[in-house]
């Protein structure tokens, strides 16, 4: 039996691993379960698994949560620190889908045990990539991708020699608003933003994905995982999300990754790795869906992309500091106190800022490193907040 764990189990990504985990529980342990809000949902599945122990974020939600797995044998813990406890209990696999900064941590205790890590918290990589890897590589651990476009790269890759990669094209759908202009967005509400035209997912995600801020997000975790050059990342709009990345080669050759927008398929191939193994997702009938088509993204419209390439040349801390304005400014968008289109000028002021102190340069990734400069990218996003 695999012994198997599951950070942000009650969300998107979190129930469909749990999905195929429980078609096939004759071959998995479960150890740790953890989730945030949803107590309920926590409990159930952590009763219907048998896992060891189930942990959520909030403290306050901790007597409700063994209320709830009372009789079950199953451990109830609760707090930031119990759900790192709980990632460093030994299992074979974990996977990695708290949402936000959050996420880091347990990622990293996980991989202090040597365990095979699921990655689709991709901010661990965008403010973390060198001291993840780093991490690994002294525990003897492996990452795995999870994110739909590096599952497909890192598959496009598998037994090719990476210095003959000329370019990495990562899709992106354009979102909701790939059609609108820029007028129309400025007036967009949190509804609109929510709702995803072709993946369902996670409400940050979704919002994200309409800003181009997750795309943003996954050129630097492409750049920080597999080590392609800035220069060498594209990003193309393909609204039909089925080609999810295209490797291409210096013989002038593209390997795409073709299927269906279910992140059953990269989170199965990441619960496999290194087998393949028949997985529960649909069949592409390409005769029926005809035609695939692409356009270049908008840049005006969608800045997050170029502050990608801003975060990329800066280097050290950007990436942290990035990633918390962006949280810190969908905090807001969520609140009502700032517009769609108020985002990316905020992540930016914030960049500038610290970028012009000198702040986000250093010598050592660290994670106490990493937490402050997290904590101080969101007190200016704050301030910047009331100076406006
Ligand atoms: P969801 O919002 O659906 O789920 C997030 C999970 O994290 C939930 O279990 C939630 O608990 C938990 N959580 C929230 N806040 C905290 C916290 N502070 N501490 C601990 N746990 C917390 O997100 P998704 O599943 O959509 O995304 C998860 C990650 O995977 C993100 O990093 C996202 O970018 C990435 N990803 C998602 C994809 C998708 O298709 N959904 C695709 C590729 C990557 P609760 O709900 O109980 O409050």
């Amino acid at each position: 039996m695999r012994r198997v764990s599951i950070f942000g189990a009650t969300g998107s990504i979190g129930q469909s691993t749990l999905d195929l985990i429980g078609r096939e529980t004759n071959r998995y342990h479960v150890v740790a379960l953890t989730g945030g809000r949803n107590v309920a949902r926590l409990a159930k599945d952590a009763r219907r698994l048998g896992a060891e122990i189930a942990v959520t974020a909030h403290e306050e939600l901790l007597d409700e949560l063994r209320a709830a797995l009372a009789g079950s044998g199953v451990e109830a813990a609760a707090g930031a620190g119990a759900i790192a406890e709980a990632a460093s209990r030994p299992a074979d696999w974990a996977m990695s889908a708290i949402v936000g900064a959050a996420g880091l941590l347990p990622g990293l205790r996980a991989l202090e045990q040597g365990t095979t890590l699921a990655l689709a918290n991709k901010e661990s990589l965008v403010t973390a990539g060198p001291l993840v890897i780093e991490t690994a590589r002294k525990h003897g651990a492996t990452v795995l991708p999870v994110d739909s476009e590096h599952s497909a790269v890192f598959q496009a890759l598998k037994g090719e020699d990476i210095a003959s990669v000329e370019r990495v094209i990562l899709t992106a759908s354009g979102g909701p608003f790939r059609d609108w202009s820029a007028e129309r967005m400025a007036h967009v509400t949190v509804a609109e933003a929510s709702t995803h035209p072709n993946w369902e997912m996670g409400q940050r995600i979704t919002i994200d994905s309409a800003s181009l801020f997750n795309k943003a997000m996954e050129v630097i975790e492409t750049h920080e995982f597999f080590g392609i050059a800035p220069e060498k990342i594209e990003v193309i709009v393909h609204p039909e999300s089925m080609i999810h990345a295209l490797v291409g080669h210096n013989d002038g050759g593209l390997i795409a990754h073709v299927g269906p927008p279910d992140m059953r398929h990269a989170i199965g191939y990441a619960l496999n790795w290194p087998e393949r193994r028949p997985l529960p997702v649909a069949r592409l009938d390409l005769a029926g869906i005809g035609r695939f088509s692409f356009e270049a993204p908008d840049e005006t419209r969608f800045p997050a992309l170029r502050l990608a390439r801003e975060v990329m040349a800066e280097g050290g801390l950007a990436g942290a500091a990035f990633n918390a304005a962006k949280e810190a400014a969908m905090d807001r968008f969520l609140a009502g106190t700032l517009g769609f289109t108020g985002m990316a000028p905020l992540v930016e002021r914030v960049l500038d800022r610290m970028s012009g102190e000198g702040s986000l340069g250093i010598d050592r990734f660290s994670l106490d490193n990493v937490t402050r400069i997290d904590a101080e990218a969101r007190a200016i996003a704050m301030r910047q907040t009331a100076e406006e």
